[in-house]
């Protein structure tokens, strides 16, 4: 049987549209028939390189990291009563080798041995895949494929980060919660930044009036643009916004050094800062705040099967809203050329 793919040969070049042989599975995979998969920030960053110092990946690769579908084949020594086909799925990243101490409590997207769909030979960007049984969940068929799809890193992430801001005690009633960039990540992490929140007022930065619209619509307290604007300026802002110049818990979206720099620049005392944006390469910031004023600056990867059956669980109750395009297969190449150039409000969805 034969299926369509979008394939990465050479970095810096378009993807190859082709026909490939439809994958073999092992017995305790699942052979998933793709729905829907999100485009991501990352996979652009496949495609230019920028994971390339990191992991030479051996090609060709199949992108694509934010997949749901349908159960297609089960392997046999999959447990009978887990699934069945047909069941709809989302496709949990991260799989580690379940035997080090980080896959023993859980964070398998933090296994020094992970595999990552998307970035090797099975991906999102074909119309199937081999998963572990155990990193698939089952998801009510209710809920739109395309919805699904981006709840699985953009909003998935966001999820954990704010997770370990509440987790910090950084956030609660009287404090003021920076969410800084607002592309397909930040969208999600203003919705749980209020229902994770305990009450803090929420602000978000961004550069671009439209996304900052979103952000608004999505139940941030105040929106500031900080487009063309002095770390003093958005400081001002912010103080006129919510009564005081600084943050006290922050989520970089973004991930770009002017960014980093504004967010660690207004970061309060004993503030914590959690950086999921991947945009920028290096971080320079200036080291005697961070030690006089007791700063926390914390990466957050991803995140683990459980985190992502706490997101399903919030889409299953209709909380999380989403900005949506969705686009066919033929237009990935396109697609990756707008969110390169960052012309994309939301999230872009392929969808089968
Ligand atoms: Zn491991």
């Amino acid at each position: 049987m034969k299926m369509k793919a979008a394939l990465l040969y050479e970095y810096n070049k378009p993807l190859v549209y082709e026909e490939v042989a439809v994958p073999d599975f092992q017995s305790d995979e699942i052979l998933v028939q793709v729905k829907a998969c999100g485009m991501c920030r990352s996979d652009v960053q496949l495609i230019d390189g920028y994971f390339h110092k990191y992991a030479d990946i051996p090609r060709p690769i199949t992108p694509g990291h934010e997949i749901t579908g349908v159960v297609s084949k089960i392997g046999s020594t999959v447990p009978k009563s887990s699934f069945k086909e047909g069941d709809h799925v989302v496709v949990a990243p991260g799989w580690g080798d379940g035997t080090c101490r980080h896959c023993q409590i859980g964070n398998t997207q933090i296994c020094a041995n992970v595999r990552w769909p998307g970035f090797g030979p099975y991906g999102g960007f074909a119309e199937y895949l081999p998963v572990p049984a155990r990193y698939l969940i089952k998801v009510g068929k209710n809920l739109k494929f395309e919805e699904l799809a981006p709840l699985t890193d953009a909003g998935l992430t966001t999820y954990r980060g704010i997770k370990k801001l509440r987790d910090s005690g950084a956030l609660g009633p009287d404090r003021v919660m920076g969410v800084f960039g607002v592309g397909g990540l930040g969208a999600y992490a203003v919705q749980y930044a209020k229902l994770l929140g305990s009450g803090a007022t929420v602000v978000a930065f961004a550069r671009n009036s439209e996304k900052l619209a979103v952000a608004k619509e999505y139940g941030a307290d105040h929106i500031i643009n900080i487009k063309g604007k002095s770390q003093e300026d958005v400081a001002k802002e912010l103080k006129s916004a919510t009564g005081q110049s600084e943050v006290d818990a922050a989520i970089d979206c973004a991930g770009a050094q002017e960014m980093v720099q504004l967010a660690t620049g207004i970061l309060g005392i004993s503030g914590h800062y959690v950086d999921v944006g991947l945009v920028g390469d290096r971080i320079d910031i200036p080291l005697f705040p961070r030690v006089h004023r007791e700063q926390t600056i914390q990466g957050s990867f991803w995140g683990n099967n459980n985190d992502l059956s706490e997101v399903m669980a919030l889409a299953a109750h209709g909380k999380i809203r989403h900005t949506i395009k969705t686009f066919g297969f033929e237009e990935i190449n396109k697609q990756i050329d707008l969110l390169r150039s960052g012309e994309i409000i939301g999230r872009g969805v392929l969808k089968f």
